[in-house]
């Protein structure tokens, strides 16, 4: 019999994974051409051609004994190095090796880290709309998520309510900008501000309170814009970076921690964090996947082709009647919903449009569509968005 814990967790599994499956039936009675399915952040684009290159030349050339074997729970040192030193490169900074922790993605770093500072009951503070498997992620350490409330002006973080909700159990704050699901990037005054409380409160309550940044589409930015080095602007920084949507490499699970030797008691912590990695059972990440990261530092997908579905989407949603703010990265439009988010999706479907409802990113009233999908899919769902706004403008 399954634990009541786990329990609860299937009864809330991802409302995006359904979708997801959804989707596949869809597919199979409507025909792969005639479903327009937006539901899930999988990149479209191939991932570049450098990392086959990588592949096969590893394969051939490492000794498979080393290549295969168990290694250092933080990462191959060299890769970790070469990490650093891209880093530092582009933002100016001193990490050194022991300052990366390899990861088997994002969702691991999240983990690893929460699980080495959390104790029960501490709390978590995410912005609304939030990535919804920060919950599973926190409970599985028996923390608190703490929510402040959407900012639906502009979506940056509504920094009077997060001064609110921030006392004694708080233990961590999460962000992720470039944001999934609005596109939005935080801009360094918002930055500067948001550090500026956390600072103060720090002293106040008298412990660290962490900020995890959570980066996976740090990368993908369609604008001049910059996208501000968090470490830099406050001590007590994790950063947790990705390569699935960077390289597009989602299913072989890559990514790395940052603990900067500024953050408080940062060897301990660098300790902990290594130890969660084999801990909660990853014990490392995947050896070749690590190896051919170096190969590919300088390289980044093709963000055109995103930028030229955002531009057709954005221009579909919005002239046929719908809100929303224009996406500077990621790859999502985050649309106001004219009823029920929920009503708004079943509606939908009826024309094969499949999106996420904004409620299960804490954002009621909205619906996530993610256009990391075929140039040629969004021209052909063009129809089905006038027939849905047909049907709810008139
Ligand atoms: N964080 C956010 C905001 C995401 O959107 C995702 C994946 O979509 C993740 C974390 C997990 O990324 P990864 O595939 O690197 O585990």
């Amino acid at each position: 019999m399954i634990s009541d814990k786990m329990k609860k967790l299937v009864k809330n599994n991802s409302v995006i994974r359904e979708m997801f499956e959804e989707g596949k039936r869809l597919e199979k009675i409507y025909g792969k051409d005639n479903v327009f399915d937006f539901s899930l952040g999988n990149p479209n684009v191939p991932a570049p051609e450098k990392v086959k290159e990588a592949i096969i030349e590893i394969v051939k050339n490492e000794d498979p004994m080393f290549l295969h074997g168990y290694m250092s729970n933080g990462g191959f040192e060299d890769v970790r190095e070469k990490i650093a030193k891209s880093i530092n490169k582009k933002f100016y900074t001193d990490f050194k090796f022991n300052n990366i922790i390899m990861t088997v993605g994002a969702a691991s770093g999240l983990n690893i880290v929460l699980k080495s500072i959390l104790n029960p009951k501490d709390e978590v503070i995410v912005f609304a709309p939030y990535f919804s498997e920060y919950n599973n992620y926190i409970h599985n350490y028996d923390g608190e998520p703490v929510v402040v409330s959407p900012n639906t002006e502009n979506f940056a973080p509504d920094l009077e309510e997060f001064k609110t909700k921030i006392n004694s159990n708080t233990k961590a704050v999460i962000i992720n900008t470039p944001n999934n699901p609005t596109g939005v990037i935080y801009s360094e005054n918002t930055i500067k501000q948001l550090c500026t409380v956390m600072e103060d409160k720090e002293k106040e309550i008298g412990h660290p309170i962490y900020l995890i940044s959570d980066e996976p589409y740090r990368e993908l930015v369609y604008e001049e814009t910059e996208v501000p080095y968090i470490t830099k602007y406050y001590k007590n920084t994790f950063i947790v970076y990705s390569y699935s949507k960077s390289l597009s490499l989602p299913g072989e699970r890559i990514g790395y921690v940052v603990i900067p030797n500024e953050l408080e008691d940062s060897e301990e912590m660098i300790e902990a964090v290594t130890i969660s990695n084999r801990i909660i059972g990853s014990v490392n990440a995947p050896s070749l996947i690590q190896r051919v990261i170096p190969y590919c530092l300088d390289i980044q997908t093709d963000i055109e082709a995103y930028k030229k579905n955002r531009d057709l989407l954005y221009s579909i949603v919005t002239e046929n009647g719908f809100e929303c703010v224009k996406p500077q990265g990621a790859f999502y439009l985050f649309v106001k919903t004219p009823i029920d988010d929920k009503e708004f999706c079943a509606i939908a479907k009826k024309y094969n449009l499949l999106f996420v409802p904004g409620s299960s990113f804490a954002c009621p009233n909205y619906v996530r569509i993610a256009y990391c999908v075929s140039y040629k899919m969004i021209e052909n769902s063009k129809t089905a968005f006038e027939k849905l706004s047909k049907e709810l403008f008139g």
